[in-house]
């Protein structure tokens, strides 16, 4: 481990992972969860509000996940655009995703404003960097659809307007959208714990499930502090889904993403690179993402793992950075850390049920919105279950993306040798379509 890594994750400094002391166990819940990120936290909080006996089961810390590692961005990305998907699933589901993505969004909003969450929210807009080649009148075309279904303003900014949003060379062009933000990820996890615990939840830390059988409609977990049976099962473990859980990890592909962050550059610095203090991203198939810290003093910027040494890796992030603001070439990383995405083989959100076990999972990097919405969605597929479909619940009807197939591919265990040939093919695309331009 490089020194680099062992300064960790910049959020942990102010929310480190903790241990939670339960003083007492139980045999027996109505609904286990396993994992305590977003996604378990969600479910839980909205299920022990509606009076149900909640435990999760979390394997480490709390805070451990990928829930408190990640960038902070609130995009709800689907990573295909209307178009793609009206082409594999028709207009109409192709619309309701999208409509489901901004609502997503939207709640996550609510959430953090209704139950004022001290996570540091910056509605700031976020700007997608264009590099590759573009039709204009397609995007304001887009942009304007999107305005009148949703009420919400895209922008196309031009390469002569680009300044008021970033200072620097790389990008031709952009699309600015107003809806979304950043967070600070760890302070939101530690505050959904604190909601989750008020509402009555049991939080198990450092208590992995090793084990999952079913006994009639009973679900037996066998965990690190002894057995448990429930009546309903939530896992959300998503990209650290162990071996406990063979039939996820056939169908989930983790994927390591990575992140440094600079040394303190002066909030008037930052504000020169980032007018706006917004979020970043990029329209290639392996972009950085980044952004300012709440701070304002500092930039994060994250991406696809680049090396199997972390300081080669840390390397190749801050060379992404230095080729973006070429004044940061010389700039100190003070933090680089790591943590797993996962993606299904469609590479789009799931809210899967099989066996009986309900996965809020695959949310494909972009789970700060999608982890919290599919969360209290499990949560609403067992409330309408249990009231034989009769629920107030708002998070009822079930989602698009329930029922869904999760597909595997033959003799695939959960190991994804054929990443480094993916990633190859990607970046080759993306040099491809830098030179087209
Ligand atoms: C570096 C990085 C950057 C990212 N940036 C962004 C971003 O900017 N915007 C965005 O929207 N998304 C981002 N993401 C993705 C986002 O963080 C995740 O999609 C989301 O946090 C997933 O939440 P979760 O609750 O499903 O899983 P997690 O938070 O990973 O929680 C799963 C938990 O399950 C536990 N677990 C696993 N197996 C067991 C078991 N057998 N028993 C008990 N517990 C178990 C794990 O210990 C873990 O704590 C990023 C992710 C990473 C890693």
């Amino acid at each position: 481990m490089t020194e680099a890594r062992q300064r960790g994750c910049y959020w942990w400094a102010d929310a480190p992972p903790r241990r939670i002391e339960e003083a007492s166990w139980s045999g027996h819940t109505e609904i286990a969860i396993i994992g305590c990120g977003f996604a378990g936290l969600s479910a839980a909080i909205y299920l022990a509000r509606a009076g149900r006996k909640v435990t999760i089961f979390e394997k480490e810390a709390i805070g451990f996940g990928a829930s408190t590692r990640n960038g902070g961005i609130t995009s709800g990305n689907i990573r295909y655009s209307h178009a793609q998907l009206a082409r594999r699933f028709g207009t109409e589901k192709a619309t309701a995703f999208i409509d489901e993505a901004v609502a997503a969004r939207a709640a996550l909003a609510s959430f953090i404003r209704d139950e004022k969450i001290n996570c540091n929210f910056q509605p700031s807009g976020r700007m997608v960097g264009i590099s590759r080649e573009f039709d204009k009148a397609a995007i304001e075309a887009e942009n304007t659809a999107f305005q009148q279904r949703y009420d919400i303003s895209p922008q196309f900014i031009d390469a002569a307007d680009l300044p008021g949003y970033i200072s620097t060379s790389s990008y031709k062009a952009g699309i600015y959208r107003p809806d979304i933000g950043g967070i600070h990820p760890a302070k939101l996890l530690h505050e959904k714990v604190r909601l989750a615990r008020a509402a009555g939840v049991t939080i198990y830390s450092e208590c992995p499930v090793t084990r999952i059988y079913r006994t009639g409609a009973e679900f037996i977990l066998e965990t690190a502090n002894g057995q448990v049976k429930s009546d309903h099962l939530v896992s959300a473990s998503n990209g650290y889904t162990d071996k406990a859980q063979p039939w996820l990890r056939r169908r989930l592909v983790p994927v390591i993403s990575e992140i440094i962050v600079t040394e303190k550059l002066g909030a008037n610095f930052v504000k020169s690179l980032m007018p706006k203090l917004s979020m970043f991203g990029e329209d290639k198939e392996v972009g950085f993402y980044y952004r300012p810290t709440p701070d304002g003093e500092r930039i994060l910027l994250g991406g696809r793992r680049m090396h199997k040494q972390d300081a080669i890796a840390q390397m190749r992030l801050h060379e992404g950075l230095a080729a973006i603001f070429p004044e940061l070439g010389g700039a100190k990383i003070d933090h680089y850390w790591a943590g797993n995405v996962v993606f299904p083989f469609d590479q789009l959100p799931k809210l899967a049920v099989h066996d009986g076990i309900i996965y809020p999972t695959g949310f494909c990097g972009s789970g700060t919105v999608w982890a919290h919405w599919l969360g209290r969605k499990a949560a609403a597929i067992i409330l309408a279950k249990d009231s034989a479909g009769q629920t107030d619940d708002p998070a009822s009807p079930a989602s698009n993306f329930a029922q869904m197939p999760m597909r595997t591919m033959p003799f695939y265990t959960g190991g994804p040798w054929f990443m480094p040939l993916a990633m190859s093919y990607y970046r080759m695309r993306d040099k491809l379509a830098a030179g087209r331009y």
